[in-house]
């Protein structure tokens, strides 16, 4: 199925399907389409007007959100230096550079930081360090802002009972945070097992 037929200009929606395919052949792990429906979904529906997002890569899924949301501003946090250039030009590439504010750097370091408050977060970075990011972020999420966190069940391996060697200190710290957003007190939560699992909390308030 054409993924970006709900883009209206011609040029962008070229543009994006470019953006898409040399992201593929990269192998950089862009948000696959199912999960970016979902996403797509919520923001038509929230209408954010500010946006977190913890990991860029080369800005796929940061430039789809401001086509999706056009009075959104985005926040997109990356460390990888290279990414971080190649996102930066993705994103002047389609003018945006005014809505998507790139922010070079760990995101351990840098969330703390954010001075705004933010009604969206999506989380695609560094699966064994979800749970820091997400505490890193809570406060700055209004009442009724949405959590969405990519890789969730990390190509099944959070409910496979092997683990290859190199994964499972990972997957052990992706299951202790599943609990944490199935169990907070301030979050209502769903993990879907689509593409590679999505969680979706919604700040309660
Ligand atoms: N959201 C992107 C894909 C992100 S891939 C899209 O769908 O288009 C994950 C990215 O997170 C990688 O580029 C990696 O460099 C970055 N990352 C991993 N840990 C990070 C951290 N602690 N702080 C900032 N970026 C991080
Ligand atoms: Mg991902």
């Amino acid at each position: 199925m054409d993924n970006f037929l709900w883009i209206k200009d011609e040029k962008q929606q070229s543009m994006m399907r470019k953006l898409y395919d040399q992201a593929k052949v990269d192998r950089v792990p862009i948000l696959l389409d199912n999960a970016a429906g979902v996403i797509d979904s919520w923001l038509l529906l929230l209408k954010p007007n500010r946006i977190l997002e913890v990991g860029t890569a080369v800005g796929y899924s940061a430039i789809r959100m401001a086509l999706v949301s056009p009075n959104s501003i985005i926040d997109t946090i990356e460390k990888d230096p290279d990414r971080a250039n190649e996102a930066r030009a993705n994103i002047q590439r389609f003018n945006l550079e005014e809505r998507v504010i790139l922010h070079e750097g760990d995101a351990l370091d840098l969330i703390s930081g954010m001075k705004e408050e933010y009604d969206f977060v999506f989380i695609d970075a560094a699966k064994g360090q979800y749970g820091r990011f997400f505490e890193d972020a809570i406060e700055k999420i209004r009442p009724g802002g949405v959590v969405i966190c990519d890789n969730m069940l990390f190509h099944g391996f959070v409910e496979a009972e092997e683990v290859p060697k190199r994964y499972r200190s990972m997957i052990k710290k992706l299951k202790v945070f599943h609990q944490t957003l199935l169990n907070h007190p301030d979050f209502e939560t769903r993990i879907l097992s689509i593409d590679d699992g999505i969680s979706i909390s919604v700040k309660r308030g």
